[in-house]
């Protein structure tokens, strides 16, 4: 085991990295508190962004996961100025991005991780300290308590529900920042094309309210918040997640890596968490197999590098989504005004718009 690495955790990200590494020709071996394939059931749904599907495909599992393509992003602010597209056509790429069921996705990294040989053990929960024989130990073990670890509690939570709407989503999502916080609409499923995933923030208490209400109280909440630009006909069944910020400064130790939400776990204003998450995978499984680590994939010298090389990235993804968060979420008139002239402005300026694109799509190394 000394030339090992344990990954402690088997979500998205615990699973991504082990296939990650066995490309480098780094064996690894998962544990997972829970039961192999409980991922399976998540019934979120993520957007994923283009760079994150060339990810994926290198990994192998990209094919079999059926996902709905988004052409155009259209942000705006409720009943307030200023609006902004960004579409697939200006960047030059097949999608923005692509929409796609969380359990899906898991279901096809459990099948890739089972093709290519690695240990699995479920049913196992890990203590620090456990791994001690590993060359590395991956903590991906999600956001547990980390007093490491900087917070910021929103006092928001997601109410998340899938809707129909009267006209087609011609495979367009829908940033709509409002005082109580943003409400993202993205275009899900290839039944009749009218289908929405939505994200729906609001304050905990809000929300809470919410989840109870009837299905007609709520799509009258919901077209409200959203505004006439789309008529909602039907909603399912809502569940809702506590939103916020959870980072550590340092995702590197002797001999250990934080990865997926225990490095950080953000607010999916923008969408980034997974995103973020495979790009510091590959990175990491990168320089884990470089030559330089000579066959020791818990090389310090290979972990610091990892570290710096990500810092740019994952700080700007950070402030990005959390300044998004709190620069929204109010009705403060000169803010709200400055935000119409930065979408205006955006609109205006192709090369802005582009860049705000590119950092969505690849992440902050890319421009
Ligand atoms: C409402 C919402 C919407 C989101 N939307 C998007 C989106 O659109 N796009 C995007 O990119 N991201 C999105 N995200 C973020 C995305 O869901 C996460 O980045 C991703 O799920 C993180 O996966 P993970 O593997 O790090 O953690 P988890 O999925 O939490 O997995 C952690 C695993 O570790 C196991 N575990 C925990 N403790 C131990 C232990 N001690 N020993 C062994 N096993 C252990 C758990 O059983 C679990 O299986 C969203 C998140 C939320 C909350």
């Amino acid at each position: 085991m000394a030339d090992m690495v344990a990954i402690v955790g088997g979500g998205p990200a615990g699973m991504a990295l082990a296939l990650a590494l066995h490309q480098q020709g780094i064996a690894s071996e998962i544990f997972d508190a829970r039961a192999r394939g409980a991922a399976k059931n998540d019934q979120r749904i993520l957007a994923l962004s283009y760079g994150t599907r060339q990810i994926l495909e290198r990994l192998g599992v990209w094919h079999g996961v059926s996902a709905t393509a988004i052409d155009t992003i259209h942000i705006s602010q409720r009943g307030r100025l200023g609006r902004t597209r960004l579409t697939a056509r200006d960047e030059g790429v097949p999608a923005l991005g692509y929409v796609l069921n969380a359990g899906a996705l898991a279901a096809e990294l459990d099948a890739a991780v089972a093709q290519a040989g690695i240990t699995y053990h479920d049913q196992q929960k890990v203590g620090t300290g456990a791994t001690a024989q590993y060359a590395l130990t991956a903590w991906a073990e999600g956001a547990v308590a980390d007093d490491a670890a900087t917070v910021r509690d929103y006092d928001q939570r997601a109410v998340l529900c899938t809707a129909t709407t009267r006209e087609p989503h011609h495979h367009t999502a829908w940033e709509r920042f409002t005082p109580d916080g943003p409400l993202a609409l993205l275009p899900y499923g290839k039944d009749k094309g009218n289908q929405y995933a939505v994200v729906f923030t609001c304050s905990t208490a809000d929300a809470i309210q919410l989840a109870a209400q009837g299905d007609a109280d709520f799509l009258a909440r919901l077209q409200n918040q959203f505004g006439t630009r789309l008529t909602f006909a039907t909603v399912g069944p809502r569940v809702s997640y506590p939103l916020g910020l959870r980072y550590r400064a340092q995702v590197v130790a002797a001999r250990q890596v934080w990865i997926g939400n225990a490095a950080q776990t953000l607010h999916p204003v923008a969408g980034q968490g997974f995103n973020l998450a495979l790009r510091d995978i590959r990175d990491l499984a990168q320089a884990l197999g470089d030559p330089a680590c000579a066959g020791d994939p818990g090389n310090a010298a290979a972990l610091a590098n990892y570290a710096a090389g990500r810092r740019l990235d994952r700080h700007a993804t950070i402030r990005f989504t959390d300044g998004l968060t709190r620069l929204f979420s109010n009705d403060f008139p000169p803010l709200a005004h400055a935000r119409g002239a930065a979408l205006l402005a955006l609109d205006l300026l192709p090369p802005l718009r582009s860049f705000v694109a590119r950092r969505m799509m690849f992440g902050a190394r890319a421009w």
